[in-house]
Parts: C-alpha cells; sequence; structure tokens
C-alpha cells in the first residue's frame, strides 16, 4: 500500500459497481498488492544476496545507512544504546528507522 497509489490513492481498497447486483463493493487494490507482493520477492532476492557478505560488511554498511538516513534525535539514541550495549533496543529502533522517514 502506498500512498501515492492512482488506484487507491493509498487506501488499499477501491470501490467498484457491481453491475449484475447493482450495489458497490470494495474490493483490495491490485496495484498495492502487486506492489507489495514484489517488494516481499525483492526482500527474500536482496536478503539471499546480502547473506553471501561478511559480518563486518554487512554491520558497515548498515551502520553508514543508518547514520546516512536518521534524525539527529535517533541518533543519540542508537548511540546511547550501543554505549550502553542494548542491542534489543538498537535493532528494534533500526528496524522501524524505515517507517520513520516516509
Ligand atoms: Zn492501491
Amino acid at each position: 500500500m502506498t500512498n501515492d497509489c492512482k488506484e487507491c490513492n493509498g487506501a488499499g481498497v477501491t470501490v467498484k459497481f457491481d453491475k449484475t447486483h447493482e450495489i458497490f463493493v470494495r474490493e483490495d487494490c491490485i496495484t498495492c498488492a502487486l506492489e507489495e507482493r514484489y517488494r516481499e520477492q525483492l526482500f527474500k532476492r536482496l536478503s539471499s544476496s546480502l547473506s553471501k557478505a561478511s559480518v563486518e560488511r554487512l554491520a558497515k554498511t548498515l551502520a553508514g545507512l543508518v547514520i546516512e538516513i536518521s534524525s539527529d534525535e535517533v541518533l543519540d539514541r542508537l548511540d546511547g544504546y550501543s554505549k550502553s550495549k542494548e542491542y534489543d533496543n538498537m535493532f528494534a529502533l533500526i528496524s522501524v528507522i524505515g517507517e520513520m522517514i516516509k
């Protein structure tokens, strides 16, 4: 589901007129469903490719990406978690950065 979907404007559903029953029906947006499926498949392919890299290379790439896209507030929190060795909190925050910058 994307906000720039021309079919549903991000609602994830479209309303169509059913001529047989003469009623309006809500249907899942096919464009969004296809986009979501593509992203799921891309996630699997990229994960598979990245699994061939070393832990050090993955860690440096992820750290660089996180620093590049995060706000100062998020970076301060990550720095705090890193210093106090709160790795679960650090990963939890990293895993939602994508949602925070949308
Ligand atoms: Zn849509």
